[in-house]
């Protein structure tokens, strides 16, 4: 039986994405060969990796507003270094809103100095700074658009004339955004697009080029981008199965389809945490996040029985993140609303037993 998966990542993918993954993985467009066998050179390799790459930029309406979208490895974490390689000359600004945020900022301390213009640290990340001042003479300024492991998302974005970085590893592709406010966006698949290996990168051009340091060319933005993606070896399967999935989106009606739905999903979890007395949520409700919602038993003695019982329902990965503790419920684009009903039904069920 197919389980009610809430992973925070890896996560659930569209099921049709699944099955036309691993048909591929056995024959690649009739070919008599697997797709992961063939050169990333061939013919029909090329054009998914431009399908990608055209799908992404279409689905943020970005097409023809000079930024260029690239598949690249080493996960959201390489960005958080390449960000700063490519882009820091002496000073840039840093939002810390949790745990990667965190770490995006220790890398960019490697090239330059950092400045942590706000952060929620003091309660444990539960909350988006407001009101901050951003300094003069940044050369960026970066943002984590969601925070996975705490469960906060940002709802306003700062007005800036530097360039503006977004970590969206793990909400890119579930709301409506204006993506042209943002220079450079960059988001592990393996949340709202499709398996580990690759990262989505989108760049504006023009950004580039302006740092005086040598750039290795693995971490240059602009080789990768003038070898369209493909100066290496790219992760073949992860992004002809990050290609399904955007095609996927696109035929449900885009970003606005899927945002109609992830909203129904987040509104039917959040009024149960906060109408049913056995559960409290995690996050300052201004800034909850609706893919990753972080909640509480109100008394932990009940922990065996809930855990029993959701589990007994087929679901799967609602465990919080050690640093939170208690749950985490993620429901990014491929999560069906009925599996978000499903949890809602065990949640009501510990109110009877409780
Ligand atoms: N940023 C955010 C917001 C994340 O959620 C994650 C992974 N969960 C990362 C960065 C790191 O991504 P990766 O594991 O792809 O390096």
């Amino acid at each position: 039986m197919k389980k009610h998966n809430f992973s925070a990542g890896p996560c659930i993918l569209p099921q049709e994405v699944f099955l036309k993954a691993s048909e591929a993985v056995m024959d690649f467009n009739g070919s008599g060969l697997s797709l992961i066998e063939v050169s990333h050179r061939s013919k029909d390799f090329v054009e998914v990796m431009e399908k990608a790459r055209n799908l992404a930029l279409e689905l943020l309406g970005l097409e023809g507003k000079g930024y260029k979208a690239l598949f690249l490895q080493g996960g959201a974490s390489l960005e958080f270094l390449m960000v700063a390689y490519n882009l820091l000359e002496t000073k840039a600004g840093y939002l810390n809103t949790g745990t990667w945020s965190s770490k995006a900022l220790k890398e960019a301390r490697l090239f330059g100095e950092v400045i942590e213009v706000g952060s929620s640290k003091d309660e444990n990340f539960n909350y988006i700074p407001k009101g901050y001042t951003i300094p003069n003479g940044l050369d960026y300024l970066h943002l984590t658009s969601n925070n996975t492991i705490f469960g906060t998302q940002l709802k306003k974005f700062p007005k800036v004339d530097i360039p503006l970085v977004c970590d969206m590893s793990s909400d890119i592709f579930s709301r409506q955004l204006d993506f042209s406010q943002f220079d450079l966006i960059y988001a592990g698949a393996q949340k709202n697009m499709g398996p580990a290996g690759t990262t989505l990168v989108v760049v504006k051009e023009d950004i580039l080029g302006k740092v005086s340091r040598e750039i290795p060319s693995m971490l240059d933005y602009k080789v990768h981008i003038s070898k369209d993606s493909m100066f290496n070896t790219p992760a073949v399967f992860a992004v002809y199965t990050s290609m399904l999935t955007l095609e996927w989106l696109k035929n449900l009606g885009g970003i606005a389809a899927i945002e109609e739905i992830n909203e129904k999903k987040a509104q039917l979890l959040y009024s149960e945490i906060d109408l049913n007395p056995v559960f409290e949520g995690f996050a300052k409700k201004e800034d909850r996040s609706n893919m990753n919602a972080t909640f509480n038993l109100t008394d932990s003695k009940l922990k065996d029985t809930f855990d029993a019982l959701w589990k007994e329902a087929g679901i799967n990965g609602i465990n919080g993140h050690r640093s939170v503790g208690g749950y985490r419920a993620s429901m990014y684009n491929a999560l069906p609303l009925e599996s978000v009903g499903v949890l809602v039904d065990v949640m009501s069920e510990m109110e009877r037993k409780g």
